[in-house]
């Protein structure tokens, strides 16, 4: 069987994210990578949005940047406008399709769609599928989104929604989510922040439908892609062996308290390849104990007190622009942390904090 310098399993973000990194940084000229995946073929599945807080390799593939945003408590709206920091939506289709083209230029990356096709032995093996299923029984972040298309032009595309919590709660933490890529075009979410076990949460259709009819009062309009998707928000236990580098959401990526990853894993693509040559010595990446330990506490008051959810999320946006994005970037300093936490609660995050 054939042998391989690395192996990466799975080719979803952040397989391809270090495949891309490892080859515009001649990393394969002398090497050789196999990519293990299971999908017969790439398309557009998923929009992948973040606060621009560096750069990263894919602006080619980005749908559409912002500068200002806004959240919605049910009786108030808050705006904010950042110039330094923007808000993008990569499309995965475009992602994909660059990368993959990349790739297939390299005669030193071969493609397979089992790991009993290849010799793992010798390998650096980096892991980006989940050894099990997790459990349903956690925090998850889970949503639909649709991007739908009206005859009119009626949004205002300067400005993106990021969290309306005017919405039903049903007793968990639900919020709607708009993004207009033009001013007839628009990716709308509703994304919920439970368990996986309550089914009745998961009738995002008719969830969409009314939030786009008595919300938004638009009756017109056809959809022309729909993604769903469940993030979860907690870390899955992993073993970190020597030459198994776990990637991605299985290595971590995630930031629990807002489910932002993808650039995450370009940081972590970027650090792996500069540390290429001994990375079964390099210190394991993470985002950093602190947001661990925050982002820890945050859920434990989400999970004891949703209905107080949507004024927190609220009353944390109260603050500069570039504060929040900093600190929901990972990349704020502990000024910018203390103003953060002085926005929220005491009482309630101190008794989580000893519960
Ligand atoms: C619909 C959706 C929207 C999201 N939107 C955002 C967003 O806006 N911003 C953000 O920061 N994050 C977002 N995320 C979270 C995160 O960025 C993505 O989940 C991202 O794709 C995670 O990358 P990954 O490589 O860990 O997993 P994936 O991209 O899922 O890659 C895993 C790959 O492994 C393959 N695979 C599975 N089993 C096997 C196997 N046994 N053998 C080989 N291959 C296998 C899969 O086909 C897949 O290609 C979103 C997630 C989803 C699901």
């Amino acid at each position: 069987m054939k042998e391989f310098d690395y192996i990466i399993i799975g080719g979803g973000c952040a397989g391809l994210s270090l495949a891309y990194e490892l080859e515009i940084n001649d990393k394969l000229k002398e090497k050789t990578l196999a990519i293990i995946e299971t999908r017969e073929e790439y398309k557009r599945d998923k929009t992948w949005s973040f606060w621009k807080v560096f750069n990263h390799n894919f602006d080619d593939c980005v749908i559409k940047s912002w500068n200002n945003f806004t959240i919605n408590s049910p009786d108030s709206s808050h705006e904010l406008t950042n110039k330094k920091f923007p808000y993008q939506s990569i499309d995965s289709g475009k992602f994909y399709k660059k990368i993959n083209s990349k790739l297939t230029t390299n005669s030193n990356i071969s493609f397979f769609k089992t790991l009993s096709e290849i010799n793992l032995e010798n390998s650096i093996i980096f892991n980006s599928v989940h050894e099990k299923e997790l459990d349903k029984s956690k925090m998850w972040q889970h949503f639909q989104g649709i991007e739908i298309e009206t005859p009119k032009n009626i949004f205002d595309d300067e400005i993106i929604n990021l969290m309306d919590f005017n919405c039903d709660q049903r007793n968990d933490v639900h919020f709607f989510y708009t993004l207009p890529f033009s001013k007839n075009k628009a990716l709308i979410e509703t994304t919920w922040l439970s368990d996986l076990e309550d089914q009745s949460l998961m009738d995002y259709d008719l969830q969409l439908e009314n939030y786009i009819k008595n919300n938004l009062g638009i009756k017109n309009y056809k959809i022309n892609f729909t993604e769903r998707g469940a993030i979860p928000l907690f870390n899955p236990s992993f073993k970190n062996e020597n030459k198994m580098i776990n990637i991605g959401s299985v290595g971590g990526m995630t930031r629990l308290s807002t489910g932002y990853t993808f650039l995450n894993i370009q940081e972590h693509s970027k650090y792996i390849v500069k540390n290429i040559d001994n990375i079964g010595g390099a210190k394991i990446f993470n985002l950093g104990k602190k947001y661990q330990f925050l982002d820890k506490l945050f859920l434990r008051v989400l999970e004891k007190h949703p209905e107080k959810m949507p004024k927190i999320f609220f009353n944390m946006f109260k603050t500069s622009s570039n504060t929040i994005i900093k600190f929901l970037s990972n990349k704020s300093n502990i000024i910018e942390d203390i103003n953060i936490i002085s926005k929220m609660p005491k009482l309630i995050f101190l008794k989580a904090m000893f519960n």
